[in-house]
């Protein structure tokens, strides 16, 4: 070997350890430690040795598979065909490269158009239907297996449980017998920060990115969890059965993507049609001018050669990359400024929640000045130190985030933080509960936990009180006209009247949403009284399942903790809640104020599942036959006693009759007792 060779193998080596590890972070554990613009960084350079070292390309290599190994305990699935990584362009350069070196291969590419479609940044998955049922929902995996995560897909509301179109109704462009459709389940960023917000007042670890999000929240053994989480879905591809020889009713890309909407499968309505490169570009351009307008993440486009027969010509570069399509990547929203100050926000559970002060600095069009810093194991497992030079990341409508410290920059003039041990605002000694990453201040008076608990309190989720933000909260409170929530509804029109901005008419309109909200059902009231662990979805399980504030304080530990849904966690926390004296005290407070303290009765008939027909069968692990029929009626549903083309569902058990073949005949969906909650729960939030 020369010197030239060893040198460069044992670069390749290197590299190969570094991709390996950023790999397991990121597809097997959700949490990279490294920038995706330093992983594509790594996997170029392995690239462009490989390409001038063909000896070196060994098959496990990185640039030769996709993603890594999947490793929970979910079951493995092996997909129809293997799902794709893609190659990358960064510059418009590289993306006349990729056509020419395709138009090498097959000259009619350049006439032949593209499709641009945007590249969101979520986790590929493979939902495969057999005669128009989903029966199967896996992740790509390391692109041949896939972890089956059906149970999870299935409470994402808008992934059919039925392609429209399928058989007994066949229209024109009906779906094939058996096909996986595939494409991008993804968080909004909307919903990423909600979860990331609850995960901190929680002291949980919070997510890096929204993809980490989408990608946890999917591969979670307990599908309730996934069901309390804000997924969406976007179909993209099909993949009809390669034994089957079914032929797709499309030639091009545009056609399946129609043909998808046709089966009531979401498909992102913003995408292009091109003709050649240059419009392509154009398109990019506008799509990365506009991108904060969306409520997710995206990190480019990508772009696909609309003719599918030119597809299987182009081919696959290694198992991994297609030649018909390529992602057009935006530049990073990375940037470094200097780190001036470390400083700390007392949220409405007491949680410190540190942040950055950063010298102000342009990243993607916006001027960012202060980004996040999670906790402060976080601070310190990152090693960052006042006055370092830091990298920062800001995508789309994400709060930004310190990466690292550049250490390289350091003068040794940094100072290290040390976390407070009071309460930066009360002073009062922080607590800091052994199995948690945050710290708390333990004092329920400190002004900071009152302001933010009534600034959630008002909240859209919760008490949704219009024009009750955080400013005029702080004015009610520095007003001494608030104390706790249930002041809010002593306030009458002339008290604002004194307060700055105020005048007649937004006086009264303040009063009357004040006043308007007593009319709240108590899962709101429940989740705006901010107690620990009860999200907006918690809320609603207990609710629905007590009725009445006054039942729900009466349960002991144990009655709480048997609600479905509700964990031993949760059910001490509200135990605990319950028995402090000024707490009841607050509910007798409210209740005297005229809050209504009740769940409506119809509202669990309206909105879980109403107008859908059950049959069941066999025996359930938990329910009587009785008991699941008081369960489906509850909930608004209808039980039969024959499986007919009218019923929507069948319940089936151990030792399922003939009605479990009728359906199966009949292609009727079948539950089991557990997928039967979630159905009740997933279409209760609806
Ligand atoms: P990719 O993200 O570069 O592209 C392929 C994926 O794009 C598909 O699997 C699909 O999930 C997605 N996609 C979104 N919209 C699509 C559309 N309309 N059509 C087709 N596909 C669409 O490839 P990858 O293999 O998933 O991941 C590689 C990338 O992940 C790297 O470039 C890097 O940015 C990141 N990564 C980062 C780390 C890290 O440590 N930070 C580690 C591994 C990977």
């Amino acid at each position: 070997m020369s010197g030239d060779l060893a040198a460069a193998a044992r670069r390749a080596a290197e590299l190969r350890r570094g991709i390996e590890q950023a790999n397991y972070e990121y597809y097997v554990l959700d949490a990279p430690t490294l920038s995706d613009a330093d992983y594509d960084r790594l996997l170029r350079e392995l690239k462009a040795l490989e390409g001038a070292h063909p000896e070196l390309v060994t098959p496990d290599s990185p640039t030769q598979r996709v993603g890594a190994e999947p490793a929970s305990q979910l079951e493995k699935v092996r997909h129809l065909a293997p799902l794709y990584s893609l190659d990358n362009a960064f510059e418009a350069d590289e993306l006349r490269a990729w056509e020419d070196r395709n138009a090498r291969i097959v000259p009619e590419v350049r006439q032949g158009g593209y499709v641009v479609e945007l590249k969101i940044d979520g986790l590929a998955v493979a939902l495969l239907y057999e005669d128009g049922v989903l029966v199967r929902g896996a992740t790509r995996g390391n692109g041949t297996i896939g972890e089956d995560v059906t149970r999870n897909l299935r409470t994402i509301r808008e992934i059919p449980l039925r392609l429209e179109g399928a058989p007994p109704r066949r229209l024109e462009g009906a779906p094939p017998r058996r096909l996986e459709v595939r494409g991008e389940v993804y968080m909004p960023i909307s919903g990423f920060n909600q979860l990331n917000e609850r995960r901190a007042a929680a002291g949980e670890a919070t997510f890096a990115n929204p993809r980490n999000a989408a990608a946890g929240s999917l591969r979670q053994l307990d599908p309730r969890i996934t069901a309390d989480r804000p997924l969406r879905f976007f179909g993209y591809q099909i993949q009809p059965d390669p034994e089957a020889r079914e032929r797709l009713p499309a030639r091009t890309q545009a056609e399946v993507l129609d043909l998808l909407t046709r089966w009531r499968v979401p498909v992102n309505p913003e995408r292009r049609a091109c003709r050649e490169l240059d419009e392509v570009i154009a398109y990019a351009a506008q799509v990365e001018r506009d991108r904060e307008r969306l409520d997710y993440a995206i990190d480019g486009v990508v772009v696909k050669v609309a003719r599918l027969d030119l597809w299987p010509e182009l081919g696959v570069v290694g198992e991994r990359e297609p030649r018909w399509s390529v992602a057009y990547k935006f530049a990073p929203d990375l940037a470094t400024t200097r780190l001036l100050a470390i400083e700390i926000n007392v949220g409405r559970t007491g949680a410190l929640n540190p942040y950055a002060v950063l010298e102000p600095v342009e990243i993607g069009g916006a001027t960012v000045k202060l980004a996040t810093l999670h906790n402060f194991e976080d601070i310190a497992r990152k090693d960052l130190r006042v006055g370092d030079t830091v990298l920062v990341k800001r995508a789309g409508e994400v709060i930004p985030q310190v990466v690292a410290p550049i250490t390289e920059k350091r003068t040794g003039q940094e100072r290290r933080f040390a976390p407070p041990e009071k309460c930066p605002v009360c002073g009062t000694p922080v607590e800091r509960p052994t199995d948690e990453v945050m710290a708390y201040c333990p004092n329920g008076s400190c002004p900071a936990r009152i302001f933010w608990g009534l600034v959630h309190f008002a909240s859209q989720d919760a008490m949704d009180i219009r024009g009750l933000g955080e400013r005029t909260t702080q004015q009610l409170l520095d007003a001494g006209l608030v104390r706790h929530f249930a002041d809010l509804y002593r306030i009458r029109p002339e008290d604002l009247l004194r307060l700055e901005g105020f005048a007649e008419l937004s006086s009264r309109k303040l009063v009357e949403a004040i006043e308007s909200s007593k009319t709240r059902p108590l899962a709101r009231v429940l989740y705006a009284l901010g107690i620990r662990h009860v999200g907006v979805h918690a809320a609603q399980l207990l609710a629905r399942h007590f009725g009445t504030m006054e039942a729900l304080a009466a349960a002991p530990p144990q009655e709480l903790a048997a609600v479905h849904g509700i964990g031993e966690t949760t059910a001490e926390a509200v135990a605990a809640w319950f028995g402090r004296a000024a707490n009841r005290k607050l509910i007798e407070r409210l209740s005297r104020a005229g809050v209504n303290l009740m769940e409506p009765v119809e509202r669990a008939a309206r909105l879980a599942l109403s107008g859908l027909t059950f049959v069941i069968t066999g025996t359930l692990p938990s329910m009587s036959r009785k008991e699941a029929t008081a369960f489906i009626e509850r909930h608004g549903g209808r039980v039969a006693g024959a499986v007919t083309r009218a019923t929507d569902y069948l319940v089936a058990g151990e030792d399922p009759g003939s009605k479990l073949e009728r359906a199966r005949e009949l292609g009727i969906r079948i539950l089991s007792e557990s997928e039967l909650r979630q159905l009740a729960l997933a279409r209760a939030d609806e």
